[in-house]
């Protein structure tokens, strides 16, 4: 049985789903969309996803397209039918398809929704976590609302590419006063050289991860603390540890900024143990 998507309203095979051409998502980004982990056929960390997918709705003055309730539903059936155990779902929401006009639609048009759902090898992860991933650093040039999960992505696009092609596996974007931000699709993280965590804070132009919530949470419980204070890419290099969270990666340990180690340049105690942690409470909190 092939992969299906949803696409308004209507589950169809994954190869024929399209939206119209002038949607405002594809002409505008005028979208956002929102991920979750799927373990067991479970979505992971569920309210903070549906928090934040209502949060960067709002953000853009546009509702929820249907109740929380029965996207739930949608989300789910979509999961089923692609028999999908481990993986991840995605849903996107657009403002609409409309005539092309910068501004929104003067009378508003239905909103379009997209949802698909993808396999994920919980067995390869793994063994990459084991080994640990390297990530390069790139100016941060996106821009003033990355608070907002918009469909805008063409600079993480390109920072991602940047990555993959110096054989990394994260892109670390560095403000104009040489702090990281975050990466391309993940939080960025090190225990520094006194052995303290530390992450960039939300009041920063950078997206509030629901994997960075929750780990604080998980942080706390173990009777540690966290610095939410910035970092160099040269303290990444000199700390202890380095790691990324993400719904996609959890919490991946770094061990490597652009091309030079970090730490002895292998996964840390601490990464390694978070990312238990953070695996044992989504398996236990999914819905
Ligand atoms: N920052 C960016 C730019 C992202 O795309 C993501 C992935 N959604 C994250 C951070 C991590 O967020 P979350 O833990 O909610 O997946």
């Amino acid at each position: 049985m092939g992969r299906i998507a949803y696409v308004n309203g209507r589950f169809v095979p994954h190869g024929e789903a399209s939206v119209h051409i002038e949607d405002r998502g594809y002409q505008f980004g005028d979208a956002i969309y929102e991920v979750w982990a799927l373990f067991d056929g479970k979505l992971a960390d569920a309210a903070g996803h549906f928090a934040r997918l209502e949060r960067s709705l709002g953000e853009l003055s546009m509702p929820l397209p249907m109740s929380q309730r029965a996207l739930t539903l949608v989300l789910k059936e979509a999961v089923r039918r692609n028999r999908v155990r481990d993986g991840m779902v995605y849903l996107q929401v657009s403002r609409g398809v409309a005539p092309r006009d910068h501004a929104f639609p003067k009378e508003p048009v239905r909103q379009s929704m997209v949802i698909t759902v993808s396999q994920v090898d919980r067995t390869a992860s793994e063994a990459r976590a084991a080994k640990g991933v390297g990530v390069v650093t790139t100016p941060e040039t996106r821009w003033g609302r990355c608070d907002i999960k918009t469909v805008g992505l063409l600079p993480n696009a390109l920072a991602k590419q940047k990555a993959r092609e110096a054989g990394a596996a994260e892109a670390w974007f560095v403000d104009d006063l040489g702090f990281v931000t975050e990466g391309a699709s993940s939080n960025a993280w090190i225990v520094d050289r006194e052995g303290r965590l530390r992450t960039r804070d939300t009041n920063a132009n950078i997206l509030r991860g629901i994997t960075r919530r929750t780990l604080m949470d998980l942080i706390a419980n173990e009777g540690l603390q966290v610095d939410e204070r910035p970092f160099t890419p040269d303290e990444a290099r000199q700390a202890r540890e380095a790691f990324i969270t993400g719904a996609g990666t959890l919490v991946l340990p770094v061990v490597s900024v652009d091309g030079k180690p970090v730490g002895e340049g292998k996964p840390g105690p601490l990464a390694t143990k978070l990312r238990r942690l953070y695996i044992e409470r989504a398996k236990a909190t999914a819905i």
